[in-house]
């Protein structure tokens, strides 16, 4: 008895030196201090301070913890009370020629002609090397009539070819010297799917709708390889000004798998990718497997990694190609069409969901996003697989019945929050086309998470930008950038910011089956973090879109401090 007790203290003894000494905490190589840390883990939403060591988060937890990591080696950022969050990810973007765009005028807000005019002035005089002045982003409401005219251009770029599209994607507005070029003239008649807007005496005004700007893609001079990897240096510095760590490629980025390894090779690489390939009617050939296969084998990794197929089912609303299951409104007959055959659409999904591939489909009308869920019930059934992942794009205009087949059916709404902005001069046709009752299930994504389903939010760069914030904001309030319509529109979509930001992180990580590695501040994820400029849970949110990282890591690497 004795010697027991005596045993008992000599081991109490042992092991209060073995807690204390002999087990030395992983020393970190940065460490995050006095941050207010939202982890989006819900097991431990909030802390003050992150270890990061190699690429990965060592630690999360307390400040006084976190000094436990810190070696003579250790970097200490003292983040000043801000807010750090997972780093967001974008689960719809064309990076390429979103990177492309960044070289073009931007006339994303402009309201005038003459705010129009200015942008473009000074993007010709600060480009006098290029042959071609681009741009994107104008809204018809800028301009007298509603439609933009070549004399405006011809004024400030009177010495070069010069193009401009429209924010929605659908016109494009060209000067005097590009009209020359492409030889559109009065005699030249209007192509089948597209009209040249013209004056009394037939004259081009320089308006182009739809496919009456085709000639133009013949001419001007497509990007060199060079130039294309210039302009996606330049996407990779404005994802991480933006807070954008992960993105989904939607469309062009396939095409650039070794482009993007190029910049991975030299170790500069700051955006991680999974990528999608496009796939057309009527379906895979033998080379297109083959295809995806090599790339598939080559690229999976957690920077570059293939993601899936892609496939468009309908246009879009506003201009009255997306898919609907009745007349839009004031049509007898016409609801836009499928852009596939329906039994040939289920049959490619069904193909390459079998061999355990998901599918992103652009599905914006009722009818559309209907078939895609038939689809995915399919492909669900065929593989025997009920954890494929399988995402609708847009979906901006779900038919009540479908909302819960989302939940039921483990499909993702990939949504665009900052499509949904109710500005007038960007949402009227799209309420025009609709009518008053299918307004009311506008980007309903609310209903879709009510309802048990998954999302994932994403921009669509360069349809609108890559910045999330705008996004965020447009996500929580349904309001435009000037806060209206008071209350929001279809207040009943308004997003709680947790839930949106989920959407922006956690939703984006699951989309891309990256949850095990990313989307929230755990212990052994990747340490993608980024720290604002503002605590969105505290500010008023009209003023989310103001937020800035002012510090982006990404693999436990800084690749942006502006503090
Ligand atoms: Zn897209």
């Amino acid at each position: 008895m004795k010697q027991t007790k005596r045993f008992g203290i000599l081991l109490s003894a042992v092991l209060l030196v073995l807690a204390g000494c002999s087990k030395p905490q992983p020393k970190a190589d940065t460490i995050i201090t006095n941050a207010k840390v939202y982890t989006v883990n819900a097991q431990q939403p909030w802390a003050e301070a992150v270890a990061v060591q190699g690429e990965r988060i060592l630690f999360v937890g307390s400040a006084k913890d976190a000094r436990k990591h810190r070696g003579s080696e250790t970097k200490v950022i003292d983040a000043g009370g801000r807010l750090l969050l997972p780093g967001f990810e974008d689960s719809h973007v064309h990076f390429v020629s979103g990177s492309l765009s960044l070289a073009k005028v931007d006339l994303a807000g402009t309201r005038t002609v003459e705010e129009v005019q200015a942008r473009i002035r000074k993007f010709a005089q600060e480009h006098p090397e290029a042959a071609w002045v681009q741009g994107r982003g104008w809204m018809y409401s800028a301009f007298p009539g509603n439609m933009p005219h070549k004399k405006f251009l011809d004024e400030v770029v009177p010495d070069r070819p010069a193009i401009m599209t429209c924010a929605d994607g659908h016109t494009s507005w060209v000067n005097s010297k590009a009209l020359a070029l492409a030889g559109i003239d009065r005699r030249t008649p209007d192509p089948e799917n597209g009209k040249i807007v013209r004056d009394e005496n037939g004259n081009p005004t320089g308006a182009l709708l739809e496919a009456a700007d085709a000639p133009f893609e013949k001419i001007i001079p497509q990007p060199t390889p060079e130039e294309t990897l210039a302009a996606l240096r330049e996407g990779l510095r404005e994802a991480a000004r933006v807070g954008v760590v992960r993105v989904h490629g939607e469309g062009g980025e396939f095409e650039a798998l070794d482009l993007l390894d190029k910049i991975r090779g030299e170790g500069n690489l700051t955006v991680r990718f999974s990528v999608t390939m496009w796939v057309s009617p009527p379906g895979l050939s033998a080379d297109d497997w083959k295809a995806y296969e090599d790339a598939r084998l080559k690229y999976n990794d957690e920077w570059i990694a293939l993601g899936g197929m892609k496939l468009m089912l309908d246009g879009v609303i506003d201009s009255g190609t997306g898919a609907m299951l009745d007349p839009y409104e004031g049509q007898v007959k016409d609801k836009g069409k499928l852009f596939w055959e329906p039994e040939a659409y289920k049959k490619a999904v069904a193909e390459i969901n079998s061999k355990g591939i998901p599918v992103s489909t652009h599905s914006i009308g009722d009818a559309a996003i209907r078939l895609s869920l038939d689809a995915y019930e399919g492909g669900a059934r065929v593989s025997g697989n009920s954890d494929l992942r399988n995402k609708i794009e847009h979906a901006e205009d779900i038919a009540a019945p479908d909302i819960p087949r989302f939940g039921a059916l483990g499909v993702i709404g990939s949504f665009q929050p900052l499509h949904a902005n109710p500005d007038p001069t960007w949402m009227g046709a799209w309420i025009q086309n609709v009518g008053p009752e299918r307004e009311k299930r506008a980007w309903a994504w609310k209903s879709v998470l009510d309802g048990g389903g998954r999302l994932a939010f994403g921009s669509d760069w360069p349809v609108v930008t890559i910045n999330p914030w705008l996004g965020l904001q447009v996500a929580v309030t349904r309001q435009d950038m000037e806060g209206k319509p008071e209350g929001g529109w279809i207040p009943e979509q308004k997003l709680g910011l947790a839930d949106a930001v989920y959407a922006y992180t956690m939703g984006g990580a699951f989309a891309m089956r990256r949850e095990k590695d990313e989307g929230s501040i755990e212990a052994g994820k990747l340490a993608d973090l980024i720290l604002l400029s503002q605590d969105i849970f505290e500010i008023d949110p009209h003023k989310i879109a103001e937020t800035k990282p002012v510090l982006t890591m990404v693999g436990g690497r800084i690749v942006l401090e502006t503090r």
